[in-house]
């Protein structure tokens, strides 16, 4: 399908052909997921909404609940205030949600509703001990993970207080990540022995299980309560710079609770300096069976590196994502030849240059707010051994056979990865089994008879 992609390639300033990213209220939408007893909210037209529930479902597999303000063409030329008070009332009648969480869209921001005056006016609708909060994502500006920071950022702006009690617990924001990773993040805390609040959390919400009962509101999620009470932490760490700072930040100006961002735990490194950190926050000793895990890791590292060595990999997706990545595929003594994401900031390009220069590593192509058809230039020209990033790379691996891992968000065309990790020293075994294996894949579809082994 894509055959037809030319070597050559343009300087294009204006124009973006498959964005290695998405829309932001997609992000905010999944932020809103993670808070238990939450519906989110679109406001603006349906076709938003329907897609925006349309990309979550078919990643999670799950049926994802949103409601909308159902923009025509009233509400576009009048703006959508009364649409905004018929939705709080009915949605709180009808759908008995605990809080309902409003993002805008591409429609509602260019009208330039006022989002913030519209839901002080919807107040006297809202139940008692219920809440309405909202972000703005505008399409126009960031991506998917843009709008998941924006959310979280909001929950923490409208809700979270500081009481003067300090709560013992670390609020740990685990960012855009699957509920797989956020079941490994609490078992980790858990075996450390943290008291913590992990904000938002969607384990219990996009992976429950079938039970034969629909349910609305699914048992996960973080409360509305512990968000509030998350103002009373002694420390939050924020696991990525793009997609789980700026809620940090905001609960340090808020609420006086220190902060600290650590990159979001992918790969061996990554994952070292996150329970570092949570040792020095208990001042006991790493517990046996966290260390038996790093073994393991280490054991396969060395196990398999005769097949990673001096690979040359592509990657692309979301841009704390991506910074893990890159950082573990260089101790497996792989070459990250090519590494991009759709989210602009040049704060990705000033991380992924200073892990190159700490490993040594030069001629690497790295940009923000960047391609697939770029990347897939840049790969016809030096073809690299390995491609990693979400679905939409499928169609670059099929053109150029290139082994193709599927990791990132969103994953349209596989099953079960929403249940395991990547993050952590688990998620890091995981990686490798992947990895290894669709490069062993090509091996033996590719190999002549004769070299075709039972044992690799
Ligand atoms: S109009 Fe904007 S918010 Fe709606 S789907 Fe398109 S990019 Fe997303």
């Amino acid at each position: 399908m894509l055959d037809l992609t030319p070597r050559e390639t343009l300087e294009r300033s204006a124009l973006r052909i498959n964005p290695a990213k998405t829309c932001q209220p997609i992000g905010a939408m999944y932020a809103a997921l993670g808070v238990h007893g939450c519906l989110p909210h679109s406001h603006g037209s349906q076709g938003c909404c329907s897609y925006h529930r349309m990309q979550l479902t078919r990643h999670y597999k799950e049926p994802v609940m949103a409601s909308t303000s159902s923009f025509t063409e009233g509400a576009s030329v009048f703006g959508g205030g009364a649409n905004m008070k018929t939705a709080v009332k009915n949605i709180f009648e009808l759908y008995e949600p605990e809080i309902i969480a409003v993002h805008t869209t591409c429609l509602s921001e260019t009208i330039g509703d006022d989002l913030k005056t519209i839901i002080s006016q919807v107040q006297p609708d809202v139940p008692a001990g219920k809440y309405v909060v909202h972000t703005n994502t505008p399409s126009y500006v960031g991506s998917h993970v843009t709008g998941f920071s924006n959310m979280i950022k909001s929950f923490v702006s409208y809700l979270s207080e500081n009481s003067g009690h300090k709560n013992g617990k670390v609020n740990v924001l685990p960012g855009f990540v699957d509920p797989g990773d956020m079941r490994e993040l609490k078992r980790i805390l858990s075996v450390m022995e943290i008291k913590n609040t992990l904000f938002p959390d969607t384990s219990g919400v996009l992976d429950s299980p079938m039970t034969g009962a629909f349910e609305m509101y699914p048992s996960g999620g973080t409360t509305v309560n512990e968000i509030i009470d998350a103002g009373n932490a002694k420390l939050t760490l924020a696991l990525g710079t793009f997609s789980a700072e700026a809620a940090a930040i905001e609960l340090e100006k808020k609420c006086k609770v220190p902060m600290k961002t650590l990159s979001t735990p992918i790969g061996i490194e990554a994952t070292d300096r996150l329970i570092t950190e949570l040792a020095s926050i208990t001042y006991k000793a790493v517990p046996y069976s966290i260390e038996e895990e790093r073994g393991q890791l280490v054991d396969l590292m060395l196990d398999s590196q005769s097949y990673f060595n001096g690979k040359k990999v592509a990657i692309y997706g979301d841009p704390d994502i991506v910074t893990g990545l890159t950082e573990f595929v260089i101790s497996l003594g792989m070459i990250p030849k090519f590494v991009i994401t759709g989210t602009p900031g040049d704060t990705f390009k000033r991380q992924i240059d200073a892990i190159l220069i700490k490993n040594g590593i030069e001629g690497t192509k790295v940009k923000a707010a960047a391609d697939l058809f770029e990347l897939h230039q840049w790969i016809k020209n030096e073809p690299v051994d390995l491609l990693i990033g979400n679905t939409h790379g499928k169609y670059i691996a099929r053109a150029e056979d290139i082994p193709f891992v599927r990791v990132g968000f969103p994953i349209l065309d596989r099953f079960a990865h929403q249940y395991f990790p990547i993050v952590g020293y688990r998620g890091a075994i995981r990686l490798i089994e992947m990895m290894s294996n669709v490069i062993l894949d090509k091996i033996d579809r590719t190999c002549l008879e004769e070299d075709f082994e039972l044992v690799m």
